[in-house]
């Protein structure tokens, strides 16, 4: 089988693999639709102790293929989605529901198993979440990052009718900006590139600001009369998690949820200054995965804007190689024919 995969720093290739077996517990998906995401691009650029020809990808949907040996429960041809890692399912953390958090976790499709950029899958069955048919595949790649977005709003204090800023229209930006209206937040959206910005407009943002331009404080402050009480940094990047906090109302929240890969400065002082709460967040969990599910299918959430690009596996290496450049794309699909 095809399949797109690291191949250096910097660099992605298109590989032909054998397709992966389903082992015991597993379950051997044909994929339909697998995202390309900012941690993708990341562990591409440093390499992130990736051995070359680690096959990558980590949001995705699929059709049941195979059960492996002691799995039922499934029905070849169901569509389902997954989190995206091997848990143990013992240990206190599991239990806990912090399935993140596993002492034994294995990522899928950033090094440690192979992921979805590739013709067929192994998961391991206690990670699939089945699919409403009113829910389309590519829908179901999305609901990855979309519970990132919502797994940051459970995190925060939201509540109904608040004002609260995005910085950042990627898609992890675009996520948490669903999910903030959703749950009925009034939101201003921060953004550089006017594609993006536009993006954030489609998917309801109240107000889009391009803070060359504007800054975003005064735009809530001319809302409110106050500064922002809860922001979400969707940007990470160094520096931005220091201008979030600069915006903030005394005892207000910043939620991190943008991965900056170097070291960042803040300055405590500021911070008590102001009684200033930072939350760092990752991931999900088995609810968030259940209630983005319940959305799409209720149309609560319509995400569909996301997606700026559908691209074969073939185009995956030249599509990294774009995405690295700052620009108007958010979420790219890879795309497997039937
Ligand atoms: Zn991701
Ligand atoms: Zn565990």
């Amino acid at each position: 089988m095809k399949a797109a995969a690291f191949k250096r720093q910097n660099e992605m290739e298109v590989i032909d693999v054998p397709e992966p077996k389903a082992d015991t517990g597993q379950v051997l998906l044909k994929v339909h639709d697998c995202g390309i995401c900012g941690s993708d691009l990341h562990a591409c650029q440093y390499g992130l102790g990736m051995t070359p020809g680690s096959i990558m990808g980590h949001e995705f949907c699929g059709s049941v293929y195979e059960l492996g040996p002691g799995v039922s429960g499934f029905k070849i041809g169901q569509r389902v989605a997954a989190l995206p890692f091997r848990f143990c399912g013992e240990c206190e953390r599991c239990k806990a529901g912090l399935e993140i958090h596993c002492h034994k976790l294995q990522g899928l499709g950033l090094g440690q198993l192979p992921g979805a950029y590739a013709e067929f899958v192994s998961c391991p069955a206690s990670s699939l979440f089945p699919l409403p048919d009113q829910v389309s595949s590519r829908e179901g790649a999305l609901v990855e990052p979309l519970s990132v977005g919502l797994h940051a709003i459970k995190r925060s204090r939201l509540e109904p009718g608040m004002t609260v800023l995005v910085m950042g229209a990627g898609p992890i930006g675009l996520a948490t900006l669903i999910w903030a209206k959703a749950k009925g937040a009034r939101v201003v959206v921060s953004e550089l590139a006017d594609g993006r910005g536009r993006l954030a407009q489609k998917l309801g943002a109240d107000i889009v600001v391009n803070p060359r331009v504007h800054n975003p404080a005064e735009k809530i402050r001319e809302l409110t009369g106050q500064n922002p009480a809860l922001i979400f940094e969707c940007i990470g990047v160094k520096g931005t998690l220091r201008d979030a906090i600069s915006m903030l109302e005394p005892r207000g929240q910043v939620v991190v949820v943008g991965v900056c890969m170097e070291t960042d400065e803040i300055n405590p002082m500021q911070c008590i200054l102001r009684e200033v709460s930072v939350n760092f967040v990752l991931g999900y969990d088995r609810a968030d995965f259940h209630e983005t599910i319940e959305a799409l299918n209720s149309r609560t959430i319509e995400p569909r804007p996301m997606v700026t690009d559908i691209i074969g596996v073939e185009q995956v290496p030249a599509m990294f190689q774009m995405l690295r450049q700052p620009g108007d794309h958010a979420k790219v699909l890879v795309e497997f024919p039937d």
